[in-house]
């Protein structure tokens, strides 16, 4: 069920779950931690890099119509427990922020593929941005249970936003942090920090979520490293999450051969030599 070329997908069982909430919080100013525990043993069907479609409950003010597609931010202990790592930004979100302990949420699963990743690899080297951290935090826990050096490069608005300690999780990683506040954020400062970490590292793998600047960074960086496998979990707005509504199609080049594929069903990882991020229809 890995990224594989032009997107790869398993044969996860999706289903419908009704999940109580059992932890609820505020982590900073934008973004909340909710778990949620099902009778099924959701936890052991869910991969890194998966997501849920999640049904936002209607509240006094906001009545969200489409249920709103979120990454697993952890899965476990328990077979029944997932969590979820999200960034409060609109009608779903907002509505979905008012919900209590003990109360219950729908949701759709598990959808999507998941990273290509081997225990046998020696260092990984994470890039990371906003909500790209939730993405990116079961991977993290996957590379550090099979004692795989981590290399992580988090990006953020201000420290204030960084939340290094929901990103590692106890995790031991070598980090590097950057910022807008102070610009070392910079497509140019990064690109030099980035090359210097792989110069010296040489990671078996890369992955990236969350920012689309990155993410084209990392393409042009790793056209100087054919050995680097590097992957990208996309973000799309989409509506049905399950490949038949087609609003979440992304062109991709494989091998030369341009493909439309649809983010929730080939995806949300793909490699990231693959995305086309310019699309010209002239
Ligand atoms: C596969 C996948 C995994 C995701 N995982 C997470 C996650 O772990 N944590 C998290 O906080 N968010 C995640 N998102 C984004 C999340 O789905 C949206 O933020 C959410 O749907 C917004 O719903 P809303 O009704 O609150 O906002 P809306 O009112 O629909 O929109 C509010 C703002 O959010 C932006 N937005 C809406 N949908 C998306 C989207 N799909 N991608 C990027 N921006 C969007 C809009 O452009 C707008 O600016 C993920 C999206 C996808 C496709």
């Amino acid at each position: 069920m890995s990224a594989t070329v032009c997107g790869g997908r398993g044969s996860a069982t999706v289903a419908s779950y009704r999940c109580r909430v059992v932890e609820h919080y505020w982590v900073n100013q934008r973004y909340k931690y909710i778990r949620l525990e099902s009778d099924a043993p959701i936890a052991t069907m869910t991969w890194p890099g998966q997501f849920y479609q999640l049904k936002c409950p209607n509240t006094v003010d906001e009545e969200p119509f489409l249920l709103r597609p979120m990454s697993v931010y952890g899965a476990g202990p328990d077979d029944g427990t997932i969590e979820f790592l999200y960034n409060v930004t609109g009608v779903g979100t907002r509505a979905m922020s008012t919900l209590l302990v003990d109360g219950e949420m729908d949701i759709v699963g598990p959808l999507g593929n998941t990273f290509t990743f081997a225990p046998s690899f020696r260092r990984i080297l994470v890039v990371a941005r906003g909500v790209g951290l939730a993405t990116m935090a079961p991977l993290i826990r996957q590379a550090a249970a099979a004692g795989v050096a981590i290399t992580a490069v988090m990006s953020a608005r201000s420290r204030d936003d960084l939340m290094e300690k929901e990103f590692l999780r106890g995790a031991a990683a070598q980090v590097h942090t950057v910022f807008d506040a102070d610009g070392t954020s910079s497509v140019e400062a990064v690109e030099v920090l980035l090359r210097e970490l792989i110069d010296a590292q040489r990671p078996d793998a890369v992955y990236t979520c969350g920012s689309h600047r990155l993410l084209m960074l990392l393409q042009r960086i790793l056209g100087d490293y054919p050995a680097v496998r590097g992957e990208v979990a996309m973000e799309q707005r989409m509506a049905c999450g399950m490949g038949v509504c087609l609003s979440c199609v992304r062109l991709f080049d494989c091998d030369g051969d341009k493909r439309f594929l649809r983010v929730c069903r080939e995806g949300p990882v793909f490699p990231i030599r693959e995305v086309v991020g310019e699309v010209d229809f002239g």
